[in-house]
């Protein structure tokens, strides 16, 4: 059985990511969204936060899941037999810092872990969870985005602030 597994902060979800969890639902049997919780950057939802409105917006595909992790994504990999990971390549600039992830956790992991990368839909080639955040800062809709449940988070979120 194919298990892969797609790790990202998801701070929050946006279209681009779930244009990734679909095309990967189709290309592996069973494929885990991992949400990070050790984040250098920091992040505006929870990681409780972000786990539940992917889940909303996953609920529609019966093999995919969600999880929260900490810790080495390797380690979670080698603990739950998973041996591909799924990343997402928008433009250039997020080549190159994905080509060292890539390279070193295939050479920590001895060869038993590779990353299969998807090329974003040109439809979503612009969309960061950071734009989103900066449009809903400033009360922008962002329905075009992101779901109509997250978008009332972000709603929440910058009413409170
Ligand atoms: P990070 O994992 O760097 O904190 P994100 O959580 O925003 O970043 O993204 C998780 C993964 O989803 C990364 O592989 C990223 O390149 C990819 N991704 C983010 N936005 C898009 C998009 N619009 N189209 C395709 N892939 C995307």
């Amino acid at each position: 059985m194919s298990r892969a597994i797609y790790p990202g902060s998801f701070d929050p979800v946006t279209y681009g990511h779930l244009d990734v969890i679909k095309r990967s639902a189709s290309m592996f049997d069973e494929v885990i969204v991992g949400v990070l919780s050790n984040n250098a950057k920091s992040p505006l939802f929870s990681l409780e936060e972000r786990r539940l409105m992917l889940e909303e917006a996953v609920k529609e595909y019966s093999n995919v899941s969600v999880i929260t992790f900490d810790g080495l994504l390797i380690d979670y990999m080698k603990g739950n037999d998973i041996s591909v990971i799924v990343r997402g390549l928008r433009a250039v600039t997020d080549f190159e810092y994905e080509l060292q992830i890539a390279q070193s956790n295939r050479k920590v992991s001895k060869d038993t872990i590779d990353t299969v990368f998807l090329t974003t839909s040109i439809d979503y080639a612009y969309l960061s969870s950071s734009i989103v955040k900066e449009y809903a800062r400033y009360g922008t809709d962002v329905t075009d985005f992101v779901p109509d449940f997250v978008a009332d988070r972000l709603k929440c979120k910058f009413c409170q602030i």
